[in-house]
């Protein structure tokens, strides 16, 4: 059975502390690797090592960092095919899904690339007689990622290309569900140049996780996941006095007017909801049609797409939707839809009890609609993360609105309409941190930065883009006499410059 290592100082590290955890095909239900787990002692070999590289590192100019980010581009580009495989593998999706998360990375990768511009500072000539003013930002250390099971390349590269960019170090903590990206992403930032140390992968659960949020030398966490470990992640950084961005849950609702192109707003629900098999934070998993004739109009349009559904093995390029990630997450989900009916939701797909030929140990779960959901079921309140779509009826726009604002997640939410007036409405009153008019996943592009609200977001600082530059440098403002200008003597009351 192969084993999975660490990456420290640029070679791969075999985890030692005899802990292990198995990693699925979820395709087929086989375990193809186990994952060694590291303890508080393997964390700190990769944070020594990321330490004592980071100070040539910071001092490499922005210019050249940002060369090598054009490196990895054209590195990431080569071996897309062979890249995509190997997230299929351990996380499920089909192949163009996974070819989908590594070019929207590759974006981030694309806005590293022009970090020099980002990096510039402020200047400010005469602020006192012979006095200037000078502003600029700084590298913070060695900062860390921790990131969840499904975007194993995407969400570990919302963070890296920007971190090294301006001058980190970094350690990333992939999820134990689907950890070989991290290592390939290792392995190409070597073969781009990237010094060795500047960049590890420790692999692990719980007690790495801890181990980096309480090691001195860790300057500032990245984490992507649920909402309950995105909290305590921001409480126990924060704690230890990091700078912590810790991005939670979601429960993106998807607002459909009576005036909506209604076969272009079933199209977006199918890709949205079912994309992934529901496995993404920013997949739509609530409709909400407004008035009666909407929500007719949207079930007739939408049930027969949802049987059609074609369920497979990622690599079978007739499939639309994978198998979830684990045994223990399908039985989850599975839960959610028999708690949903018990609570008085109406199912109107069942995705239950589908099995595959060949693949009958698959973790497959078939497309689900819920009807009716709403406040109090747990269905509606909580994050499913998984091929089940919620139908939430509102009577109107403002209660649709409500519906949404009281919702403690704040991730991403769409509406659908023609009216100019109610789509300025919904952008300008929803309390969400994404927002899409007639797009069901606003995602945002690289050089923007992602981030949700409410419990969808610990922290300050959105993730990539310039938040995310913000995120990884310190401000510091300079102000500057040359010698000849010093000639008053000591002065003791608070400067005033004139
Ligand atoms: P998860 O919270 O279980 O795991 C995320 C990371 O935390 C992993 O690296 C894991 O090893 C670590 N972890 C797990 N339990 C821990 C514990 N008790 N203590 C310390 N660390 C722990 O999340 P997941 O199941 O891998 O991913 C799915 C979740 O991520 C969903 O809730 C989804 O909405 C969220 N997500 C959010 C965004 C966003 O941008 N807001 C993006 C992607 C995923």
């Amino acid at each position: 059975m192969k084993t999975i290592p660490h990456m420290i100082g640029g070679a791969e590290v075999p985890s030692r502390t005899g802990r292990f955890s198995p990693v699925y095909n979820p395709a087929t239900g086989a375990v193809s690797a186990q994952l060694g787990l590291a303890d508080a002692a393997e964390v700190d070999l990769a944070v020594s090592a990321a330490r004592r590289a980071w100070p040539a590192w910071a001092a490499t100019p922005a210019h050249a960092r940002a060369r090598l980010m054009f490196r990895l581009r054209d590195l990431l580009e080569r071996h897309t095919d062979r890249l995509a495989a190997i997230i299929t593998a351990e996380h499920g999706k089909v192949l163009s899904d996974a070819k989908g998360e590594l070019q929207r990375g590759l974006e981030v990768v694309e806005f590293a690339c022009g970090i020099p511009q980002m990096l510039k500072g402020e200047f400010s000539e005469g602020v006192g007689r012979g006095i200037d003013s000078v502003a600029m930002r700084q590298p913070l250390g060695v900062v860390a990622g921790i990131t969840p099971f499904n975007f194993p390349a995407m969400v570990p590269m919302w963070m890296f290309p920007v971190a090294l960019a301006c001058g980190n170090a970094f350690i990333l903590k992939p999820s134990e569900r689907d950890p070989s990206l991290g290592n390939e992403i290792a392995l190409l930032l070597k073969e781009a140049g990237l010094p060795d140390g500047v960049f590890g992968v420790v692999h692990g659960g719980k007690p790495a996780v801890d181990a980096l949020l309480d090691h001195p030398d860790v300057d500032a966490v990245s984490f992507v996941g649920s909402t309950p470990i995105a909290e305590y992640v921001h409480r126990r950084g924060t704690e230890n006095g990091k700078r912590v961005q810790a991005l939670g849950g979601a429960k993106n609702h998807m607002i459909v007017m009576p005036d909506a192109d209604m076969d272009q707003a079933v199209d977006a629900l199918m890709g949205a909801a079912f994309g992934s098999a529901g496995e993404r934070c920013m997949a739509v998993s609530v409709a909400v049609p407004v008035g009666e004739a909407a929500a007719g109009a949207l079930i007739e349009r939408l049930l027969p797409k949802v049987r059609a559904l074609k369920v497979g093995p990622g690599t079978d390029p007739e499939a639309e939707m994978g198998p979830l990630v684990t045994a223990a997450h399908r039985d989850k989900v599975v839960g959610y839809i028999e708690g949903g009916v018990a609570e008085g939701a109406e199912l109107l797909v069942d995705g239950r009890g589908l099995t595959l030929q060949g693949y009958e140990d698959g973790f497959f779960l078939g497309g689900t609609v819920l009807d009716r959901v709403k406040p109090g079921m747990k269905c509606y309140d909580e994050e499913i993360f998984g091929p089940v779509l919620g139908i939430a009826r509102a009577p109107d726009f403002d209660s649709a609105l409500k519906l949404i604002n009281d919702h403690e997640f704040g991730n991403g939410s769409a509406i659908f309409t023609r009216d100019g007036d109610t789509a300025q409405a919904f952008l300008s009153g929803v309390k969400t941190g994404m927002v899409g008019v007639n797009v069901p996943i606003p995602v945002p592009m690289a050089f923007h930065s992602f981030g949700g609200w409410k419990r969808s977001l610990f922290g300050d600082h959105h993730i990539h883009g310039p938040e995310g530059v913000r995120f990884y440098t310190r401000y510091k403002v300079g102000t500057v006499r040359w010698p000849k200008g010093i000639r008053a003597g000591a002065s003791f009351s608070m400067p005033v410059l004139g």
